[in-house]
């Protein structure tokens, strides 16, 4: 591989850099890549290179040795968390490896020596000239021309010449016939590749090739070592006949064959064991390709696999189709938080044309469920742990087969008729007597009545109100059968609870704190054998238990770098597993239109009868930091390197927040007015009512009502901190370097200034304290740091304090305020908050920024209606959001 000469320029630089890494990643170098900062152009042909034979001497490369051990970086930021000081280099983009894979290059392995080689040739007579020249042009091209050529990746195009094709050829007493699959030598010690044989050809240099397409094992795809794993409980394994079919092919020396494979295309399928019963007598089989660009796993139109042996048709059971068209699809937001996620998706979908509603949410935090619920009254939002709830669908599940209402053809209807809210009946029981009225609702975790856990069932006692409503265990109701049932049907009746096969996308993001950079305890050696990463595992047992049509999980990027990736590969792997498909990208949330970099990790997953998601392309030309992981760096959500594009200018501070009126440190208004008319376009699109992003309003009407301004005021600063804030000047870049006494020496980092006196607060504390002095070694700007109207954000964290974060208003001396935040995470203003003001920061730092789960939204729209071709990635329509009401917002 060659790198461009240094010419001094960054671009050049940074793309050489990006190489270097690449080469790492292939020949195993123990140099950790540094992040460095590299162009965001990328040359998506990588994986389409393909790896020259190998000459005798070559040692085979160590691919394993992995990039992705960068440790756990900024991303997997908790509250208040600091990023990486070395990170902050700026450029255009995270780079792919410009020209390599990083996945692992199949080095065939010679059989046996050359002397050996008699029996190795073709047989019959060679292809007509001009038909082998039809179908394999590239080989005949002229060498003269090869030679010079650069294909336009940059990459030399290295395909070997022939003289002439072949049908059949004969190895080691064998027969192969064009098409066939077979057995490819490894290097030593390794499990020999299996390949299809798509070209027999002899070469220019007079040796006899073949070319192969590989097949891939799980273990050989982005989730290897998670094919297997131990969670803990069951564990799972992939089926080791199952592989995938890659868009990989390479030429190789013939005598590497080894056997004849027998693999047979099969339909994937939902049903596992049906599945089984489907496999025909075979060694191998597969029903899903594989490629590298963004880890997908996806089904082939029949066409691509033509030369593979499809299964005969009474065998292959492919699973229900659940595709048909409903009018409106229920999404179930798992791990919900204040519903930042749920939210862009079904505004996404809407703007697609596809009605999708959050049906139901959970999560533990009942101030995140107070403002899921305000701002989604039609959401069943349950303030219960992940694992509960999994629980609870179990036994609702029996209790509506128990009683007779799951009926496979009638998904329930949503009946609001019978609400829960009044009493059971006007008149009370005899004194001390108590009666059960009705059941209300059902859950299997702690109450604040009863510690035990197991299933509950919230009692409406007769002649009392909800108020008085306690949750009592099951074993002490057993004469209220008939309660339980008249509960159950109601609940059937209004869809309360989700049942297996009734949801159509499950999204969310299980939390895994036990890979936070500052978790001192984590586990990387069996990350999920840590409690704190547990939750990837009841997310994954969730959907294998509801089997919804599409999935998206998001995390933070270190689920990809943490314990070599092993979370992302085990997700992945948990899908692919359950016969889904799926495809993993890594997008940066200022590309699709936020002052704000913010860069998280997605993975769709598809039924096998679905269309698999693509990833949106980025609509605006954001700086983008490194932080990527290399090994995954396919995945980053972005254009090829020759592609047009048209993109928007990146956004600023100035273009969220400038029109918002001005607050004091200790505003305790939760609304107001907004005294000034919108600024920017951003600006005028995040004020729309709910009534106009969702394109509700009749045509021409607008809403008449003047909103306030919600949530506007920000986290109250002690005294000291108070003091602290109106002493750092008003200009780009301050922060307590600029405070009295506060000098900066060698290496960037700060000192005291012997000749000026420690200055105090009225309070006797220091001006300057010393947490801000030592921070990251005194090398931070970041305490008391004031933001720019013309800077990006790094990443909206979920805490509001500025000993550690670039926080301040420019030009007022507060933090930014809960809407602030909020506006740079791009919630609609009518989104409002609940709880204190601290859980309110939490919610929105916690948050889906709302245009990435729009623009994915928009995506998992256009799978549903089967919209867009089989790439990876789309291009979203150029007025994207506004597709619908662009003349309501002036
Ligand atoms: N996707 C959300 C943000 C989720 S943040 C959005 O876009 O707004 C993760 C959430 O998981 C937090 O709100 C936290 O309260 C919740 N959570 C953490 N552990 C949980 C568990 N075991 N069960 C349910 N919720 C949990």
């Amino acid at each position: 591989m060659s790198s461009p000469a240094g010419d001094g320029s960054s671009v050049r630089r940074s793309k050489r850099r990006a190489a270097e890494v690449a080469t790492a990643a292939i020949t195993g170098s123990s140099q950790e890549p540094k992040e460095e900062p590299v162009e965001l152009k990328r040359a998506r042909s990588a994986q389409k290179k393909k790896p020259a034979a190998p000459k005798k001497s070559e040692s085979p490369p160590k691919a394993e040795t992995d990039p992705s051990e960068i440790v756990a970086s900024d991303e997997g930021l908790e509250a208040g968390e600091e990023e990486d000081e070395e990170q902050a280099g700026e450029a255009h983009v995270l780079a792919r490896a410009s020209g390599v894979s990083p996945m692992k290059k199949r080095i065939v392995a010679k059989r046996k020596s050359d002397e050996e080689d008699d029996d190795v040739g073709f047989l019959g007579d060679p292809i007509p000239e001009e038909e082998a020249k039809s179908r394999w042009p590239k080989r005949y091209e002229k060498i003269s021309a090869k030679r010079v050529s650069i294909t336009n990746n940059g990459q030399d195009d290295d395909d070997v010449k022939a003289k002439q094709h072949y049908l059949q050829a004969r190895v080691d007493g064998c027969t192969y016939n064009l098409y066939d699959d077979a057995y490819v030598k490894a290097d030593e010690g390794e499990a020999n590749y299996i390949c299809r044989i798509v070209e027999f050809f002899e070469g220019c240099d007079g040796q006899p090739h073949f070319s192969a397409q590989w097949f891939y094992r799980a273990q050989d795809t982005a989730i290897k070592d998670a094919s297997s794993f131990d969670d803990g409980k069951s564990g799972h394994f992939h089926d080791d006949r199952r592989v995938f079919l890659s868009d990989v092919t390479d030429d190789n020396p013939l005598n590497c064959l080894v056997s004849k494979v027998q693999i047979v295309r099969v339909s994937p399928n939902l049903d596992l064991s049906s599945k089984r019963e489907s496999i025909p007598p075979c060694d191998l089989y597969f029903d899903m390709s594989y490629s590298v660009s963004y880890s997908t796993f996806m089904n082939m139109p029949i066409e691509e696999a033509e030369n593979g042996k499809l299964a005969p048709k009474s065998a292959v059971a492919s699973g229900s189709s659940t595709s048909g068209q409903k009018s409106q699809l229920l999404l179930l937001d798992l791990y919900s938080g204040c519903g930042a996620m749920s939210t862009g998706l079904c505004l996404g979908a809407n703007l697609s044309g596809l009605s999708l509603q959050t049906r139901w949410a959970v999560d533990f935090n009942p101030h995140a469920c107070e403002s899921l619920k305000f701002n989604h009254p039609e959401t069943q939002v349950r303030n219960e742990l992940a694992q509960d709830f999994l629980a609870v669908l179990r036994e609702w599940e029996r209790l509506c087969q128990k009683f007779g209402f799951v009926n496979e053809d009638v998904s329930p209807e949503v009946d609001s008729s019978d609400d829960d809210e009044g009493p059971y009946e006007a008149s009370k029981g005899s004194p001390g007597e108590f009666e059960v009225g009705k059941i209300v609702d059902m859950c299997y975790g702690e109450t604040s009545n009863v510690k035990e856990v197991g299933l509950k069932f919230k009692v409406r006692w007769k002649g009392y109100g909800p108020k008085d409503d306690t949750w009592e265990p099951i074993e002490g109701l057993g004469k209220c059968e008939e309660r339980i049932r008249d509960f159950v049907r109601r609940g059937y009746n209004k869809n309360i609870l989700p049942l297996p096969g009734t949801v159509d996308v499950i999204c969310g993001g299980p939390p895994c704190q036990g890979i936070s950079g500052f978790n001192r305890f984590r586990n990387s050696e069996a990350p999920l054998q840590d409690e704190k990463n547990k939750q990837m595992v009841v997310y994954m047992e969730i959907i294998e238990f509801l089997k919804p049509r599409f999935v998206l999980m998001e995390n933070v990027v270190d689920i990809l770098k943490f314990a070599k990736g092993y979370l992302g590969r085990y997700a992945l792997s948990r899908l692919v597993a359950m016969n889904y498909q799926a495809r993993l990208g890594i997008m940066a949330a200022g590309s699709y239109g936020l002052p704000q970099f913010r860069m998280r990790v997605f993975l769709w997953g598809a039924r096998p009868t679905e269309k698999l998601p693509q990833f949106p392309l980025p609509t605006h030309d954001v700086v983008i930091r490194g932080g990527g992981p290399v090994e995954f760096e396919h995945s980053v959500v972005a254009y090829e390197e020759n592609q047009h594009r048209d993109l928007k200018k990146e956004l600023l501070l100035y273009d969220a927040i400038s029109d918002l009126p001005p607050v004091a440190n200790d505003e305790m208004r939760d609304e107001m007015d907004y005294l000034t008319a919108p600024k920017t376009d951003f600006q005028k699109y995040i004020r729309l009512s709910r009534e106009e992003v969702m394109n509700l309003l009749p045509e021409g009407e607008r809403p008449s009502q003047k909103r306030k301004l919600l949530d506007h005021r920000p986290l109250r600063l002690n005294d000291d901190d108070y003091q602290r804030v109106c002493h750092i000047p008003k200009k780009k870049g301050a922060n307590f370097r600029c405070l009295p006494g506060v000098m900066v020496g060698p290496e960037n980092k700060v000192q005291w200034d012997p000749n000026v006196e420690r200055v105090l607060l009225p309070s006797g504390k220091p001006l300057v304290p010393d947490y801000a002095m030592s921070f990251i070694n005194g090398k931070s700007p970041k305490p008391f740091g004031r933001l720019w109207w013309d800077e990006t954000v790094p990443t909206v964290v979920t805490r509001a304090e500025p000993h550690n974060q670039i926080i301040l208003h420019p030009e007022q001396d507060r933090v930014l305020s809960i809407r602030e935040n909020a506006r740079l995470q791009g919630f609609p203003d009518f989104y409002k908050f609940f709880g204190p003001i601290k859980q309110r920061y939490m919610q929105i730092g916690n948050a889906v920024a709302v245009p990435v789960s729009r623009a994915l939204g928009y995506a998992l729209g256009q799978a549903v209606q089967r919209k867009g071709d089989d790439k990876h990635v789309f291009i979203l329509p150029p007025d994207f959001p506004r597709t619908t009401q662009s003349d309501n917002i002036d």
